[in-house]
């Protein structure tokens, strides 16, 4: 720490000595540079945002000259001592300092050294409140709380000008993804923040799935696992009764694909309004949770037919795979019903019916990846099973895996429980397809 004081008071001095009002005297002119940051630059190589609030640092920490010529002292005297006693590091002095000197004309000097000597001793400590030194870290903390307990108002115009900045910026489409730029204010960042770590955070699983051992340790990154609650969350808005009509339609995102790339499952899809094109396992997650339209287009561009879309859930076929579902089922999976999607277990293509013993629920991530993960779903009954991928198998073969049923259903779940503990056994069905 006490490289640290000696760093900040070299900034102070050759800032306090490179001052314009020196003229061609100041150290800065002398040695040939612009100014005391190129000055310091050259010396110690630092970067010159180092420099600036080494310097910044270094000026609130010397000792000050009056216009008299007297030395008064510093204007963080407290933080000037520990500095120079080598008990205060830079970090610390930097919280210090740069919250509190803002403020410094708005609160007066008196309060201003209250909070100065108070932050000093916690960033020191030990303290009546805390037997160890605080961090830096802690101490900024430390410092907003006396900002804002000192200038209660003085929030307001950063809060004005936050109002005006705000906004998420019009997508930008680089390399496949449409990028955006977010600036959220904090309490829409807090509760944005809040929801996805509710679907990310391991502990909010319900019970029964801390306990499965085929719960599968989740492979993405954490920012691809934020995308896909993300991702899940808008299809759940969208869905959603209260979200606006548009022509009398939930809010729905067009994909047109021709009918050969379709059939051939290769080529790519288009969304309207969007510069990406789509690849082809997108469009079949839009054509098997959205459903598709035909418009058999002539030759010479005229409409000649158009079919109606039959192969999407209806409202009341929703109702049921929830009740049965209750959400993703794939095992391990905190994405709720309302914000997944229904999966046609057998395609249409293959002769999948629209209809609720060939629906399951799935959020956007499993639905998406269903071919790719190796999970299978398989349903028995109408009851929605589930296969882990060989690598959760435990070594086992596809064989010696048995299908599991899966429901995140809580009344299904009690169902289940009581079944188990009248010892009923499902062994004797075999598997069927609806
Ligand atoms: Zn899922």
């Amino acid at each position: 720490m006490l490289a640290d004081s000696w760093r900040v008071r070299l900034a102070g001095e050759v800032g306090a000595r490179s001052l314009r009002e020196l003229g061609e005297d100041r150290l800065s002119a002398k040695k040939g540079c612009r100014n005391a940051v190129e000055l310091l630059a050259r010396i110690t190589l630092a970067s010159e945002r180092t420099l600036t609030q080494r310097m910044r640092l270094g000026a609130a920490v010397r000792p000050r000259t009056a216009l008299t010529g007297d030395t008064l002292p510093a204007a963080f005297p407290a933080a000037s001592a520990a500095l120079r006693a080598g008990a205060l590091g830079y970090d610390s002095a930097a919280a210090i300092i740069d919250t509190l000197d803002p403020i410094r004309s708005r609160v007066g000097d008196l309060n201003l050294e209250r909070a100065e000597t108070a932050l000093v001793a916690a960033a020191t400590g030990p303290t009546v409140e805390s037997p160890l030194p605080f961090s830096a870290d802690e101490v900024r903390g430390q410092a907003r709380v006396w900002e804002q307990v000192l200038d209660p108002d003085g929030t307001e115009p950063v809060e004005e000008r936050a109002m005006q900045a705000r906004g998420i910026s019009a997508g930008l489409t680089r390399d496949g993804l449409v990028h955006r730029k977010m600036a959220l204010l904090p309490e829409i960042d807090a509760k944005f923040e809040t929801l996805l770590n509710a679907y990310l955070n391991p502990r909010s699983k319900p019970t029964f799935t801390d306990a499965d051992p085929d719960a599968p340790k989740d492979p993405r990154a954490t920012a691809q696992a934020r995308h896909d609650v993300f991702a899940s969350l808008i299809d759940g808005a969208a869905r959603s009764a209260d979200a606006p009509r548009i022509g009398g339609a939930a809010p729905t995102v067009l994909v047109s694909v021709r009918q050969a790339d379709l059939d051939r499952r290769c080529g790519s899809g288009f969304i309207e309004g969007c510069d990406a094109a789509l690849s082809m396992r997108a469009v079949e997650q839009f054509v098997c949770a959205g459903g598709t339209q035909t418009v058999l287009i002539g030759d010479d561009g005229r409409l000649i037919s158009l079919s109606t879309s039959d192969r999407v859930f209806n409202a009341q076929q929703r109702r049921a795979i929830t009740l049965r579902d209750g959400g993703c089922i794939i095992p391990g999976c905190t994405i709720p019903a309302a914000w997944s999607e229904i999966h046609h277990v057998i395609a249409h293509r293959d002769g999948g019916k629209t209809e609720t013993c060939n629906g399951v629920l799935l959020c956007w991530f499993h639905h998406r990846t269903i071919e790719t993960s190796g999970w299978q779903i398989l349903m028995i009954d109408g009851v929605p099973h589930v296969k882990p991928p060989p690598w959760l198998r435990g070594g086992r073969s596809d064989a010696e895996t048995p299908w599991r049923r899966s429901t995140k259903s809580r009344t299904q779940l009690a169902d289940q429980l009581e079944a188990a503990s009248a010892a009923e056994s499902r062994a004797g069905s075999s598997p069927t397809r609806c």
